[in-house]
């Protein structure tokens, strides 16, 4: 069966076409579009993006994935891939013309093999990241990719969005913990790459621009990872301080003296901290007294717990002995520890509680982040008068979650009209400050029209010849990044 376009395709020839693809993988991997099982397939978790498909075609291996492709060449279907749909910026959503097909990988969930030797293991992309940090554990080692999804997200999520998280500043963003690939090509072809060489210059590094390509280059099926030795001791210190060129202080401090020991340095403001005491059931106030500002850090010791905790001690002396610091308190076990990363980790879900937020994930280099925070804060303010950013994240590594909550007084639907003025005023600051405007969650379908104004034509032309390298026929997650 060939057609020349989706456009000349009759209703008829298009239910045989949907007909084909279920005769592929079996009725039992497809769900159609009458059925409401379809449902947490097309709405993400923001609620910002919704779609229609005739078909999530659920496939088992890497052969099944292939023959979709080629069945989807032949009768020109786009194909949105999805993992396990936790994008914030609506790449795993089709859009709403009902003609695009979900690929679900979620089916792929399988550990291939681990390798004691290599320090590696290669899974296939359904598998959510929390298995893959449990099935390291278990081996006594570490896979360092952490997040607040990670629950939910999969490692071929992971790999498409170049995904961060709470542990980049020692171990690196998905990119730098991946050796190895599997991929299927737009022609339908299985390119296998699944090696834990970590040395390879044996020509173009194709791996590299599936990394990050947000499903739009082809559809990854399985990779290889590194593993890294299981750290024996970890401290936690809460701490409140005045501002964030204090908590910039304080992190050039940490990291000159503790190096890849300090594991995650993560900003707050005291209106996260409200939020998460208002909306997030067991959170408590770790502090008597407020402060502008809080910092949640971690360092981790290969050797014992001892020595993390002392170390921890020791760097949090010195910010007091420099007076960076208003007040701090430490975990002194593994609940105390989860009790201080709950207030971090459970803010995207306050914010949400509290009503509409605009969000922005955006990046800085480090000396221009109080910079940033003072001027964002005030075009925010100026724009939309009470509205209340909360600019909270990754610091060590310049990434802030720009997100701001609406007035209390004003209706859900009339904040969101702000978008795209808020947006654009918070990236032209960010492209001031020669930061990005899409730090970790990507581009999707949120970015795109942002992507064009932050790159140069060079640039962008670059971008489209890589597409239409990969991708001649656009049936790759059409409309998204470029
Ligand atoms: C509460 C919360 C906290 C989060 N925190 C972080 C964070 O700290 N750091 C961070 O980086 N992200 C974070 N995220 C965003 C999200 O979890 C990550 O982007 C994650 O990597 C997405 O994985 P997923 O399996 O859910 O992918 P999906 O949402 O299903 O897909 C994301 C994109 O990848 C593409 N894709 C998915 N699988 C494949 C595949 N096998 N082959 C090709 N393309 C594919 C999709 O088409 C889509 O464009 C957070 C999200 C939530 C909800």
């Amino acid at each position: 069966m060939r057609v020349s376009g989706s456009q000349n395709m009759t209703k008829s020839n298009k239910t045989a076409s949907y007909q084909a693809f279920i005769d592929l993988i079996g009725a039992q991997n497809v769900i159609q579009d009458d059925d409401p099982a379809q449902k947490p397939f097309l709405e993400e978790w923001r609620g910002l993006y919704h779609g229609r498909t005739p078909l999530v075609l659920l496939p088992q291996s890497t052969e099944q994935v292939a023959a979709i492709v080629r069945l989807a060449q032949e009768t020109s279907t786009p194909l949105v891939t999805q993992g396990g749909n936790t994008g914030l910026v609506g790449g795993q959503i089709p859009d709403e013309d009902n003609r695009q097909i979900v690929l679900s990988l979620k089916k792929m969930n399988r550990i291939r093999t681990f390798d004691p030797v290599s320090a590696s293991l290669t899974a296939e992309a359904g598998v959510i990241l929390q298995h893959v940090q449990d099935y390291a554990l278990k081996h006594n080692l570490f896979f360092p990719l952490s997040m607040a999804s990670e629950g939910s997200c999969t490692l071929g999520g992971n790999l498409a969005t170049n995904a961060g998280g709470i542990n980049v500043l020692a171990y690196g963003n998905m990119r730098d913990l991946t050796l190895g690939l599997e991929c299927v090509t737009a022609s339908g072809e299985i390119i296998s790459a699944l090696s834990p060489l970590r040395k390879d210059n044996a020509g173009y590094d194709w791996k590299q621009l599936l990394i990050g390509s947000e499903g739009t280059l082809g559809i990854i099926t399985a990779a290889t990872v590194k593993l890294f030795p299981r750290p024996k001791g970890q401290a936690t210190a809460f701490i409140a301080l005045d501002s964030p060129a204090k908590a910039l202080a304080l992190f050039t401090l940490m990291r000159r003296r503790a190096g890849f020991s300090l594991t995650s340095f993560e900003i707050m403001p005291r209106f996260g901290l409200d939020l998460i005491l208002t909306h997030i059931k067991g959170a408590r106030d770790p502090f008597k007294e407020p402060a502008p500002w809080y910092v949640l850090c971690d360092i981790t010791s290969l050797e014992d717990q001892d020595r993390a905790q002392t170390q921890l001690q020791s760097l949090i002396q010195e910010g007091w002995d420099n007076a960076l610091i208003n007040n701090a308190v430490f975990s002194q076990s593994e609940e105390q520890r989860q009790a201080l990363w709950l207030l971090r980790e459970r803010l995207s879900e306050a914010q949400k509680l509290e009503g509409g937020s605009i969000k922005h994930d955006i990046s800085v280099p480090l000396n221009t982040i109080p910079d940033f925070l003072h001027k964002a804060d005030q075009l925010a303010r100026a724009l939309v008068p009470g509205c209340r950013p909360l600019p909270f994240g990754h610091m060590g590594d310049g990434n802030i979650h720009f997100n701001v909550s609406q007035p209390v007084s004003m209706a859900k639907e009339d904040f969101l009209q702000f978008w795209e003025p808020m947006t654009e005023s918070i990236h032209a600051l960010v492209t001031e400050l020669q930061g990005s405007i899409a730090a970790e969650h990507g581009i999707g379908r949120m970015k795109r029209s942002a992507l064009a104004l932050a790159k140069n034509d060079a640039e962008m032309a670059l971008m489209r010849r890589i597409k239409a390298a990969f991708d001649p026929n656009g049936i790759f997650n059409p409309h998204k990044i470029v």
